[in-house]
């Protein structure tokens, strides 16, 4: 047996002006097969479960590209089809191979391609039209017929924050293994669920959702069950929630399955979303605030979801109020670090930080204060995997505000981005990370309280008003219920 594996991820915020080009992924990760010699991060996990349950079995493994770029614009024409071209080389080479297993993002789109996981999966299956095909989805992904169309199975991670990468690996490569020894015969079906927005599944009615679709695969004839959440800020066909299942040569009871678990999920609607403060509120809390630290994520301006990561609506907001005993992260401001390290460790300095990249950035910010510390090749835990954080400065302000400026674009996923620069976070009064959700599990040990705030900015949770063009059905929260409407959603 000869398994074919490799990983190709980014997720496409598409009102994004900065395009994805092959530096967003040199910078961030890129490796041409050797990725499983080093520890994983995230989107690489996979690829070391694969190979080591396939060694188990004897198999010979070939190990292709991995290659993952944060979150941007548009993948550039040219990067796209060499990273996809690199990993079809590869395969052709590999000779005849009986399971391919990728681990892509779902959500990449390149000038001239919306459905970048479809168009690879096309040519991965007229390339050997007798393997099996197993896809590792991240959740938010645009699901489409596409991809359903060219592979034999498709699994998601459940849990967001991301933290089961590697069960959900070895759960796919249980599955190829069992269809390719003709034990199962997969058929997929997927249920538009008409939803736009994010779920956080550690709590509450998303948790319990968990948990039914856990119990789901447990029944006869049911092999897996995937909500692929979708990723809000992409305009592309297919955007939004949908339902997936994997039944065991039933494509009745797979289609009945995904519809009835879809419409289960838009009953839901209201109990697995949450409404997030207005920054002023935020603030006004917590200044107010009688123990600390409070920890307020930037919502609108998490890099992991496209958004530039130099935004500064919050930073004018916090010094306008003249808060101190506040640190703030991570922004990405290159210019500031290459500054920064020109004075060195111990400068006092005056720094124009952030407010370049676009009008999702605000306005720069004009800073005096010290260059407290600077370190260079640090990571930061997101789950199992550590994943970089490039040259991280800590900038202290006279107003006693602690800022973490680096030069490659990441959301904070963990305290120790800030700790491991000297910053003791238990002290700070305010603690303001750009961050969605990844962050929230690791700072809740550290936090008095979390608030998440509906920030203006590049991923802005405002999922009202998205400007679509191309989907065609309407979807909640535009409508109320778009299972009765007929109006299309186009902005
Ligand atoms: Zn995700």
């Amino acid at each position: 047996m000869k398994l074919f594996m490799a990983t190709l991820s980014t997720e496409t915020n598409t009102f994004s002006p900065m395009p994805t080009g092959l530096s967003g992924f040199k910078e961030y990760y890129l490796r041409h097969g050797t990725a499983t010699q080093e520890p994983p991060n995230l989107m690489t996990e996979a690829l070391h479960v694969w190979r080591a349950r396939a060694e188990q079995f004897g198999w010979e493994v070939v190990e292709s590209l991995a290659a993952i770029a944060e979150p941007a614009g548009p993948t550039t024409s040219d990067c796209y089809r060499s990273l996809r071209d690199e990993i079809l080389a590869d395969l052709r080479k590999a000779g005849d191979i009986d399971v391919v297993l990728l681990q892509l993002h779902g959500a990449m789109v390149a000038e001239g391609c919306d459905d970048c996981e479809g168009d690879i999966l096309e040519r991965v299956r007229s390339i050997c039209p007798d393997a099996v095909i197993g896809t590792a989805l991240d959740q938010h992904c645009h699901l489409t017929e596409r991809m359903l169309a060219n592979c034999d199975l498709i699994v998601c991670f459940k849990e967001y924050p991301h933290d089961d990468a590697s069960a959900r690996a070895e759960e796919l490569f249980e599955l190829a293994r069992r269809t390719r020894s003709g034990d199962i015969r997969p058929v997929m079906r997927a249920f538009d669920c008409r939803m736009i927005n994010l779920y956080l599944t550690k709590t509450g009615k998303m948790r319990d959702f968990v948990q039914h679709m856990r119990d789901l695969e447990n029944r006869a004839g049911i092999l897996s069950v995937s909500l692929a959440h979708g990723f809000p800020w992409a305009d592309v066909e297919d955007v939004g929630t949908r339902t997936l299942v994997v039944a065991d040569n039933n494509p009745l009871l797979a289609q009945k399955t995904a519809e009835t678990l879809g419409r289960t999920f838009f009953d839901l609607r209201y109990e697995v979303t949450s409404t997030f403060s207005a920054l002023e509120d935020a603030l006004c809390e917590a200044a107010a605030a009688t123990s600390g630290p409070v920890v307020l994520a930037d919502m609108g301006d998490n890099s992991g979801g496209g958004a530039p990561g130099d935004s500064t609506f919050v930073l004018h907001a916090l010094m306008k109020r003249n808060l101190s005993n506040v640190a703030s992260g991570i922004y990405w401001d290159p210019v500031a670090v290459r500054i920064c390290r020109d004075a060195g460790i111990g400068a006092s300095i005056k720094l124009r930080l952030g407010g370049k990249t676009g009008t999702d950035s605000g306005q720069p910010i004009d800073l005096s204060g010290q260059v407290m510390n600077i370190q260079s090749d640090l990571g930061q835990h997101l789950g199992l995997g550590l994943e970089p954080l490039g040259t991280v400065v800590w900038l202290r302000t006279g107003d006693e505000v602690d800022i973490l400026i680096n030069n490659l674009r990441t959301q904070v996923y963990h305290p120790e981005a800030f700790e491991q620069l000297g910053i003791d976070l238990a002290d700070k009064s305010i603690v303001v990370v750009k961050s969605l959700f990844h962050f929230y599990a690791p700072f809740e040990k550290i936090a008095s309280r979390i608030i998440q705030m509906a920030t203006a900015g590049g991923t802005s949770p405002e999922f009202r008003n998205l400007p679509l063009t191309k989907r065609q059905d309407a979807y909640w929260p535009r409508v109320d219920n778009p299972f009765e409407e007929r109006v299309r959603t186009s902005a």
